[in-house]
């Protein structure tokens, strides 16, 4: 008989709550991460002086590192000055997106595990084995171990701007979207769907949808923080970001490099790719709701509420199959030209409801 069942890669410790900072430098001490107290603290110049003068006195033996932003650069300089100063048990990336994908990659580099402690909630990559960094061609997404700690307190996360928690939403939602086009690609392409990985994002991402709290409630940031965690876990299971990225991703990357000046945030891209993608594949009920769902959380559902003009949005649409080059999604599948997405937006904006 039978009886090997796969392991799947994940943090041995998920601590989400309110004040669970507090409680921070027990879980660092777990003989799994680091015994000794050795660890090395990446967090950035300016937010981060406070955090580091609260928790500096339970980590006695810790070293801080001050990362100067989220380029590769940056997360390179962060490895070298880590193996520089000395040794230690583990690497620990205290604050947003930037910092944690740089502790991340730095992390990997110089073969140390990763905490991820996540002070916004911005995007989904907290807990997952990729680091998005900033490079000489704009933006690249490195494949790095998942981290062997995550922990967000839910103090933190509410006194971070509420823009980076409507991101997160934003993120989250899109999963929704991603698994219908990897869907797609399995009926069209024959491309296989790992199930375990598509069930976690999609719930992940139905979780948010449908809880009914707002983003000053606990009981919904634990949800969404769970959920992201969770998308980030799927990635792991699947081995690539396939879960979580879709037609969404696509126009949200699309954004980024046709108009990297005046680019919205993540979730935000990737909540009306997802809202219009879902639109496009004729699950029109969906998308409405989705689109209701974004607009109660204060997210854009429209191009012209982040700025960009119908026909700039078309040429994002147009654009983005070739931001994910072999990545089949509704756009590759309808392969529309310029009248046919104008055509189809102006559908869209009608069925939402502008
Ligand atoms: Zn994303």
């Amino acid at each position: 008989m039978p009886v090997l069942t796969r392991l799947i890669p994940s943090p041995v410790v998920v601590d989400i709550r309110p004040g669970a900072l507090d409680d921070l430098a027990g879980v660092l001490a777990d003989q799994r991460i680091s015994s000794s107290g050795k660890l090395a603290i990446a967090i950035s110049g300016g937010s981060g002086a406070v955090l580091r003068e609260r928790l500096a006195p339970a980590l006695p033996s810790a070293e801080w590192f001050e990362v100067g932003g989220g380029t590769l650069d940056d997360a390179i300089k962060l490895a070298d000055a880590m193996k520089k100063k000395g040794r230690y048990d583990a690497v620990v990336g205290l604050g947003g997106g930037k910092i944690i994908d740089c502790a991340k990659f730095a992390a990997a580099r110089v073969g140390l595990p990763l905490v991820a402690v996540a002070t916004n909630l911005s995007h989904d990559g907290l807990c997952s084995p990729v680091a998005t960094l900033d490079n000489d061609a704009g933006r690249g997404s490195y494949g790095v171990p998942n981290p062997i700690a995550v922990v967000i307190d839910l103090d933190v996360i509410r006194e971070a701007p509420v823009r980076f928690v409507r991101s997160g939403i934003g993120d989250a939602l899109s999963n929704i979207s991603a698994i219908r086009d990897w869907e797609l690609a399995a009926r069209e392409r024959g491309e296989d769907i790992d199930g375990l990985a598509a069930a976690m994002a999609r719930q992940a991402g139905e979780a948010v949808l449908r809880h009914p709290g707002g983003v000053g409630d606990d009981g919904f940031l634990q949800v969404l923080a769970e959920g992201l965690v969770l998308t980030g876990i799927a990635m792991s299971v699947s081995g690539d970001s396939r879960p979580a990225s879709g037609a969404c991703h696509e126009i949200n990357h699309a954004f980024d490099l046709l108009f990297p000046k005046r680019a919205a945030s993540h979730g935000e891209q990737c909540g009306l790719g997802a809202a219009f993608a879902m639109h496009l594949r004729g699950a029109k009920e969906e998308s409405a709701f989705m689109a209701e769902v974004l607009r109660r959380h204060g997210l854009p559902v429209l191009p012209a509420e982040i700025g960009f003009s119908v026909d700039e949005f078309v040429q994002v649409v147009e654009y983005a199959p070739t931001t994910r080059p072999g990545r089949y999604t509704i756009l590759e599948h309808l392969n529309l030209n310029t009248d046919q997405i104008r055509d189809a937006y102006a559908d869209y904006a009608k069925t939402i409801g502008s």
